[in-house]
This record gives structure tokens, C-alpha cells and sequence, in this order.
């Protein structure tokens, strides 16, 4: 791929106002990074949402809009105005002129935003699960409109599917927007009945009343999303917080500057001449302008020639950083996404065999030892093979309950041991929390998803 790696330039990306001393760890204004990833069944509202957000918070120009409105009035398609401006951004990452998650930024009073894998399209799940293994915090979209959120829930819909996925994968805060409000005339009552139906169903998959919160709002209209609600027929039975307040009430993760390196590379980029660079996220710990770093799985080291953030040259990258890395001494036809830059005396593990605790979905066939799936980690995928149930678990508190099962059935829970057909760079959940998740995936669906428990070993 060519030219250099750049964020969307419709999108007037917050720029990095962090003012760093050498040792890079004085920052002025700094605001806590979050990266949020939208889930919710086809349809929902998702890019309408989003897109509407995104241009009442000034980051999707005037003109962008008027032409969408312009094309879309000429093709009757009005009411996805909002939506195009995520699509836009997802069509030049097909094209391979972004970076391959769409990285969309925008600021809330107490941070900068990230949402990760803009939706709305048909490849949303192998996306979604790109974006999920990084997510610090979830805005689920369900659709309000009578018989629209009953389709999204039930059995089919992706609504609890992508909800069972997120929290398997150990993200528990969540926001509900419920969206299209304005189809149903704004009622409390609707809102109340998707609100303890949808409710219920968290509950039970493991999300702690205090880490949900339910939201009014329409995308289309864009009430209740930027800035409190006017609609006087919802201000009249609701008082509570925006989508912005919701999503600036999320708690940012530890960001880890003291652990071992880790940096995932998400893309290659060639440059002019034999030089290239890399783009990532730095997971834990920091590098510098001059360190030497192992390249992971490949074992070589490699030298940091220099450090961008938001096309900003930085003498440092810290834990929670999306960078652009150029590398010397090092061969670029060697180095792909699912890479991962590591501290040269700590590494990250390399294992071709693993241990995972995995809840498995609502899946046709269950799960018997030989099964061939697809292992999805970070922004890598692999295929390998279920080597060994080692136990059928506890739902809410992983005892085991049964060892060695003969098969492991829908929606359990589960320990199981998995041969991968080459070795990848992964993590133990409990060492580093950001590089132990993994997603399984069979004959084009998600099977299951959970966090590593065991690299490398043999029995
Ligand atoms: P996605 O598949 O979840 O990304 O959904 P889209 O954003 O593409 O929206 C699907 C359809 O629902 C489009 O026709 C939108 O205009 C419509 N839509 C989205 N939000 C709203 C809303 O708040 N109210 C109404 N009435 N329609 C909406």
C-alpha cells in the first residue's frame, strides 16, 4: 500500500494537545482517551446516529452535508444523509486510502472519543470484532419502532449477539440508545417496555445495572444526542442525560505506562524509497525515538526512527496512543498487521497452542473436540482447531461443572484448549487484559468469544 498513513480529513480529528517534556509525561490539557465501539441489529440507526452526532459536534462540514442532502433528495433516499457520512469513511477504507479501522474522532467535556469500525454495513461482525477486542465502552442501538426492537431482539437479531459478544470479551460499560423515539410519538411507555425487556436480558448476560444506562433519542431528528432534549413531548417524562453525557460518563481504562511494551500493528504503510512505517495502538507501556524493539511473532529487532501522533511528530509514545511508527534495520516485507512491537527483554508471547474461557453463542451445532474455527485476535485472524474441552463452566461463577465434556452446547460457558496452524503473538487476559481476547468463528459466524487463560503449554 502506498502513500502515507492519515486520519479522514472530513473529520477534523481532535488534535493531540498534549504537551510532552522529554520524558513524556507532562501533559498539559490532557484528556482522557476513550474508544467506544457501536453495536446494535442492521437497521437500528447506527450511522444515522453517529453521522448526526458527529456533524452537530462541528466535525462533518456544512458543504459535505448539503451535497449528501443535494444526492440523496435526487436519489429518494433523504433519510440517509446522516448515515453517508460514516459510509463515506468505510468506502475510501475499502479503497485502501484510510487505515483499515476507521478511526472517527470527536471530544466530549472530559475526553477524546475514538469510535471504532464505522458501521451500517454488511460485513458489520467480522468488523465489529476488530473494533470489540479494543473497545473500552459500548453504545448499543436498538430501534424503537413498534415491532422494529422486537425483531432485533429475538432469536436472529443481532442485538443480543453483539451484546453477549461485547461482554464476553470483558467490556461492561454500556450505553442504550434508544433510537427512532420519534416513530413512536416519544412514549414513556415504549421506552419503559424496551428499557426492562432489554434490561433483564443484560442482566443476565453478566451487565451490572450500574453499568447501563438507557437513552431517548432519534438520529434522524438528532434529539437528545449533542445537547439535552427540546421535544416537549420527551421533556415532559424525561430529565436525564444525553447521548454526549452518557458517552463522556464512561470510565477510561487504566492505561498501563509502566508494563512491558506492546504495540499492535494495525497497518503497513510503504513510504518513499525503501523507507516504511507502521500505525498502531500503543497497548502498554512506551517507546521512544531511538529505543530497539523486538518484532513479534518474527523474534528481530528493529529501531524507532520516529513517532507521529495525529500527524504530529512525538519524541515518545505512551500506553492508550494511537501512533505512527517509521522503523529502520528492519525488512518491511517482513512486517504485517497482527504484528506486535514489544519490549526487547519482555516480550509478548508466541504460542501456537492456547487455553481460553469462552462463552459459546446461540450456534446451530455445539462445539465437539476437532472443531475447525477461525481465532480472531486484535486485528489478525488464524485458523486452528478445538484440541480439548477441558470443562463446561458456571455462567455466572465459572466453577466448573463439568469436566472433560463430550461436547459443549449453545450458550454455555466453557474452558477449552485451541492448536492454531501458526504461531501468534497473544497475551494471558490476567497479565494484559487488552491482548487476551479472541473470537471464534465457523462457517461465516461468530461460535464464540472469551479471554486467555494458558499460552504455551503442552498438556
Ligand atoms: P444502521 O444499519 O444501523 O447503520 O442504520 P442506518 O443509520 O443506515 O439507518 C437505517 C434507516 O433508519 C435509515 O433509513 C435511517 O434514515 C432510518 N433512521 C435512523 N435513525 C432514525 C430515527 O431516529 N428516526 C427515524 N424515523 N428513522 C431513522
Amino acid at each position: 500500500r502506498l502513500g502515507s498513513p492519515r486520519l479522514d480529513r472530513k473529520f477534523n480529528s481532535p488534535k493531540s494537545n498534549k504537551v510532552r517534556d522529554d520524558q513524556g509525561l507532562s501533559t498539559s490539557i490532557h484528556k482522557d482517551q476513550l474508544y467506544l465501539i457501536i453495536i446494535g441489529h442492521v437497521d437500528a440507526g447506527k450511522s444515522t446516529l453517529m453521522g448526526h452526532l458527529l456533524y452537530k459536534l462541528g466535525h462533518v462540514q456544512q458543504r459535505t452535508i448539503q451535497k449528501y442532502e443535494h444526492e440523496s433528495r435526487k436519489l429518494g433516499k433523504q433519510s440517509f444523509v446522516y448515515a453517508w457520512v460514516l459510509d463515506e469513511t468505510a468506502e475510501e477504507r475499502n479503497r485502501g486510502i484510510t487505515m483499515d479501522v476507521g478511526h472517527l474522532k470527536f471530544e466530549t467535556k472530559t475526553k477524546d472519543v475514538t469510535l471504532l469500525d464505522a458501521p451500517g454495513h454488511k460485513d458489520f461482525i467480522p468488523n465489529m470484532i476488530t473494533g470489540a477486542s479494543q473497545a473500552d465502552a459500548t453504545m448499543l442501538v436498538v430501534d424503537a419502532t413498534k415491532g422494529e426492537f422486537e425483531t432485533g431482539f429475538d432469536s436472529g437479531g443481532q442485538t443480543r449477539e453483539h451484546a453477549l459478544l461485547i461482554r464476553s470479551l470483558g467490556i461492561t460499560q454500556l450505553g442504550v440508545a434508544v433510537n427512532k423515539m420519534d416513530t413512536v410519538n416519544w412514549s414513556e411507555e415504549r421506552f419503559g417496555e424496551i428499557k426492562t425487556k432489554l434490561g433483564l436480558f443484560l442482566k443476565q448476560a453478566g451487565y451490572k445495572e450500574s453499568d447501563v444506562t438507557f437513552v431517548p433519542c432519534s438520529g434522524l431528528s438528532g434529539e437528545n444526542l449533542a445537547t439535552k432534549a427540546n421535544e416537549s413531548l420527551l421533556t415532559c417524562w424525561y430529565n436525564g442525560p444525553c447521548l454526549m453525557d452518557v458517552i463522556d460518563s464512561f470510565k477510561p481504562p487504566e492505561r498501563a505506562i509502566s508494563k512491558p511494551l506492546r504495540l499492535c500493528i494495525s497497518d503497513v504503510f510503504k513510504s518513499s524509497g525503501s523507507g516504511f512505517s507502521i500505525v498502531g495502538r500503543v497497548e502498554t507501556g512506551q517507546l521512544r525515538v531511538g529505543d530497539k524493539v523486538l518484532v513479534q511473532p518474527q523474534g528481530e529487532v528493529a529501531q524507532i526512527k520516529s513517532i507521529e501522533i495525529d500527524e504530529l511528530p512525538q519524541p515518545i509514545g505512551l500506553a492508550g496512543d494511537f501512533i505512527s511508527v517509521s522503523l529502520t534495520g528492519y525488512d518491511a516485507q517482513n512486517i504485517y498487521s497482527g504484528c506486535v512491537l514489544c519490549d526487547i527483554l519482555l516480550p509478548i508471547p508466541v504460542t501456537s497452542v492456547l487455553e481460553a474461557r469462552v462463552v459459546v453463542f446461540n450456534v446451530d451445532f455445539p462445539i465437539v473436540r476437532g472443531h475447525q474455527v477461525v481465532l480472531h485476535y486484535q486485528s489478525s485472524s488464524e485458523s486452528a482447531v478445538v484440541s480439548r474441552l477441558l470443562a463446561e463452566l458456571n455462567k455466572s461463577t465459572g466453577e466448573v461443572i463439568k469436566k472433560n465434556p463430550r461436547m459443549i452446547k449453545k450458550n454455555t460457558h466453557a474452558l477449552i484448549k485451541i492448536n492454531l496452524s501458526r504461531p501468534i503473538c497473544v497475551e494471558v487476559y490476567s497479565d494484559i487484559r487488552q491482548l487476551g481476547r479472541v473470537m471464534l468463528r465457523s462457517a461465516g459466524t461468530t461460535i464464540a468469544a472469551g479471554l486467555v487463560t494458558k499460552v504455551n503449554f503442552n498438556k
